[in-house]
């Protein structure tokens, strides 16, 4: 599993990289990059972080389908999660997080 950093709708915020348990996404020139590719795990926090949707997580072919991203953006109160199949068609997810720990 790995992700993919779209520099164009990152906004150099820095949360990735603070998150990030094994210190792989560093900052340059205002915009995030993975430093080691291989060696992420797909824990998805840096993913978690992103208030701009820009980093895309890619799901095996036995989660989401051969050639399937998933993304998150946030919105407000919401966190909307997105599987973009690999032809193109979504799925998404919104969760409410002021509501989803309450329990
Ligand atoms: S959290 Fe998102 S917007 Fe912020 S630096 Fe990382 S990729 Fe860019
Ligand atoms: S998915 Fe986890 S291990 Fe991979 S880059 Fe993001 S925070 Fe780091």
């Amino acid at each position: 599993m790995s992700i993919r950093i779209n520099s164009a709708s990152c906004v150099g915020c820095g949360k990735c990289a603070e998150v990030c348990p094994g210190n792989l996404i560093r900052i340059s020139d205002r915009k995030a990059e993975i430093k080691r590719e291989k060696d992420c795990w797909g824990c998805t926090s840096c993913l978690k972080e992103c208030k701009t949707g820009a980093i895309l997580f890619f799901l095996g072919a036995d989660i989401g389908g051969r050639g399937s991203v998933l993304s998150v953006k946030e919105e407000g109160e919401n966190r909307i999660w997105t599987v973009t199949a690999g032809d193109g068609t979504k799925k998404t997810i919104t969760v409410n997080t002021k509501e989803s720990n309450r329990y």
